[in-house]
C-alpha cells in the first residue's frame, strides 16, 4: 500500500483499546477486486473474540454515557478531523479493497464524514417530555437514554459510511459498539479504529472485530449485552439476524437489499432522466442498495431516453480504480458477476435486446461491461431480483396506474426515482410508491439530513436525520406523584 500514513494499514483487530490477532492464529486473506491479487491478511476472529469486545464494550458503558453530549461530541468532531485529514490514504486503501475509483472513494469517505458532523451536534438534542398528568398531584415525565452496547455488521459497498453512519449516533448518544465489517473490505473499518484510537474515543467505546461472519453474528446476536444490532446487508442475512436477535429481544435496525423502479414519465427532462438514471444506475458499478434496477420509460419517449442513456453509458471509462482516468471499477468478486452474467443471459433468453454491453469485460477479471437492455419483459430474472452490477433494464409503459403496479410488483421498498415536471403527478406517484425513500427529479437523494431506509422486506428504522437517533436511544417513564 503506498500509504503517507503507514499506521492506517493495519491486520489486527482492535478490542478494548488493544490491537490483536486471532486466539488461533488464523486470518483471512483480502483481495484486491481490480487485480484479483492479495493485498493483506486480517484476523479470523470468532466467538470468544467477539464476546472479549461486547465484555469491553459493556465495561466501557458505564463511564461513556455518563460523559455530557458536549464531551462525546468533542471526541467525535476530533475523529471526523482526523478522517478529512487522513482523506487521501483512507480512498487509497478502499480503492485498493473493494475497487470503486478514487473519486468515489474520497466522495464516500467525505459523505461518511457528514455522518460524524451531523451526529456530534445532533446528540446534544436528545430531548424529554414532561407530560400533563390527569391527577393533580403528579407529573409524567419522560427521558430518553442510550441503549448499550451496539453490535454494528457492515457491508462491502461501502466500506466507510455504513460504519459511520451507524457508529455517529451510537457514539453520540453514549452507546460503545462492536463492529463486524465485510470480510472483503476490513481495511476500512480498522484504519476508522486507528483514528477513532487517535481521537481519544476511551478503550471499549470503538471495537473492531474480523473473522467468521456466522460466529461474530451469532455471538452479537445472542449475547445479552449487546442491546442493540445494527445491520447492513442482503435481506438473507437480515432475516436470519432478526431469529437470532429475538432469543434476547433486542432492539433491531436492518438495511437490506433493494430493487429500485426509476420511472420516466412523459412530461419528463429526458436529458435530466438521463443524467439522474447514470447516476442511480451505474455508480459504484451498480452495486448500491439505492441503485435504479429497473427503468420504466413512457412509451412516447422510450426511444429518445434509450438512445441517450445508450450514448452516455457508451463514454463510461471501465479500469483499475487507481487509475484516474477510471470511472467504473470491478466487481466485487467472482460470485457477483456470474450473478451479473446470468441476469443479461436470462433477459435476453426471454426477449430483451442488448443495446450496449451485455459481456464481461476485456480487461476479463471481475470486470463487466456497463450494459442496457432494451424491451426487457417482465419474465426475465432481473425484474424481480436485485442485480448488483452494472446492468440498466428498461422497460415500456403506458399510463400512470400501470407503471405504479409494477413498481411496487416487489417484497423491497427502498428507493425509488421519477421524473416528472407535473405537480399533481408528483404528489400522487410519490404517495402511491411503497418505499421508504422516493427521489423525484434526481438520481442522488442520499444526505446525513434525511431519515434513510426501507419498508417490506428492505428493512427495519432509519438511519441518518434526526430519526436516526431514536434507534440508539430507550424511552423512559418517570412517575412523579406527591407534588
Ligand atoms: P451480506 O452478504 O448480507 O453481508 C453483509 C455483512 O453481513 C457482511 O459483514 C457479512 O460478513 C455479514 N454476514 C454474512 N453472513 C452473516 C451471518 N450469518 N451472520 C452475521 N453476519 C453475516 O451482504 P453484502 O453482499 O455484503 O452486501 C450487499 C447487500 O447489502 C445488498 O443486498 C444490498 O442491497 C445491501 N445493502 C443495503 C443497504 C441499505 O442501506 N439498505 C446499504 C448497502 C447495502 P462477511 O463479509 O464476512 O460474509
Amino acid at each position: 500500500m503506498e500509504l503517507k500514513n503507514k499506521s492506517l494499514f493495519k491486520e489486527e483487530c482492535y478490542i478494548g483499546g488493544k490491537w490483536i490477532k486471532s486466539i488461533n492464529g488464523e486470518t483471512i486473506d483480502v483481495d484486491n477486486p481490480a487485480t484479483q491479487k492479495t493485498i493483506g491478511k486480517v484476523p479470523k476472529c470468532g466467538k470468544d473474540e467477539t464476546r472479549s469486545a461486547i465484555e469491553s464494550a459493556n465495561l466501557a458503558f458505564k463511564n461513556w454515557k455518563e460523559k455530557t453530549a458536549k464531551e462525546r461530541s468533542i471526541v467525535l468532531k476530533k475523529w471526523h478531523d482526523l478522517i478529512l485529514k487522513n482523506l487521501d490514504d483512507l480512498a487509497h486503501i478502499m480503492t485498493v479493497e473493494q475497487g470503486k475509483p478514487l473519486a468515489e472513494s474520497k466522495g464516500e469517505i467525505l459523505m461518511g464524514t457528514t455522518y460524524i458532523e451531523f451526529y456530534a451536534e445532533e446528540s446534544k438534542r436528545v430531548y424529554g417530555d414532561i407530560i400533563p398528568d390527569p391527577l393533580p398531584d403528579r407529573r409524567i415525565v419522560v427521558i430518553k437514554q442510550p441503549v448499550g452496547v451496539v453490535g454494528a455488521i457492515t457491508p462491502w459497498n461501502f466500506p466507510s459510511t455504513m460504519i459511520t453512519r451507524k457508529c455517529a449516533p451510537a457514539l453520540g448518544v453514549g452507546c460503545p459498539v462492536v463492529i463486524k465489517p465485510a470480510s472483503q473490505t476490513p481495511f476500512s473499518a480498522l484504519a476508522l479504529a486507528v483514528l477513532a484510537q487517535e481521537a481519544g474515543f476511551p478503550d471499549g467505546v470503538f471495537n473492531v472485530v474480523t473473522g467468521s461472519a456466522s460466529e461474530i453474528g451469532k455471538e452479537l446476536t445472542e449475547n445479552p449485552m449487546v442491546k442493540k444490532i445494527s445491520f447492513t446487508g442482503s435481506t438473507e442475512v437480515g432475516k436470519i439476524l432478526l431469529k437470532q436477535s429475538s432469543s434476547t429481544v433486542k432492539k433491531v435496525s436492518m438495511e437490506l437489499g433493494g430493487h429500485a423502479p426509476f420511472i420516466v414519465f412523459e412530461d419528463a427532462n429526458i436529458d435530466e432522466a438521463v443524467s439522474g438514471a447514470m447516476m442511480s444506475k451505474f455508480r459504484n458499478s451498480g452495486q448500491t442498495c439505492i441503485c435504479a434496477n429497473r427503468i420504466f420509460v413512457h412509451e412516447n419517449i422510450y426511444n429518445e431516453f434509450l438512445q441517450k442513456f445508450v450514448q452516455e453509458v457508451s463514454k463510461i471509462k471501465v479500469g483499475n480504480g487507481l487509475e484516474t482516468s477510471t470511472n467504473s471499477g470491478p466487481l466485487i468478486d467472482q460470485f457477483s458477476l456470474k450473478k451479473v452474467k446470468d441476469h443479461v443471459n436470462d433477459a435476453v433468453n426471454s426477449g430483451a435486446k442488448i443495446a450496449i454491453g451485455g459481456d464481461v469485460h476485456q480487461l476479463g477479471g471481475n470486470f463487466y461491461q456497463p450494459t442496457v437492455l432494451s424491451n426487457v419483459t417482465t419474465k426475465a430474472k432481473i425484474t424481480f431480483e436485485e442485480t448488483f452490477g452494472p446492468v440498466a433494464p428498461i422497460y415500456k409503459f403506458k399510463n400512470d396506474e400501470e407503471v405504479i403496479n409494477m413498481a411496487n410488483d416487489t417484497p423491497f421498498g427502498l428507493a425509488s426515482y421519477f421524473y416528472s415536471r407535473d405537480i399533481g403527478r408528483i404528489w400522487k406517484v410519490a404517495e402511491a410508491l411503497e418505499y421508504g425513500i422516493v427521489s423525484v427529479n434526481t438520481g442522488l437523494p442520499t444526505k446525513a439530513e434525511i431519515p434513510f431506509g426501507g419498508v417490506k422486506e428492505s428493512g427495519l428504522g432509519r438511519e441518518g436525520s434526526k430519526y436516526g437517533l431514536e434507534d440508539y436511544l430507550e424511552i423512559k417513564y418517570i412517575s412523579m406523584a406527591g407534588i
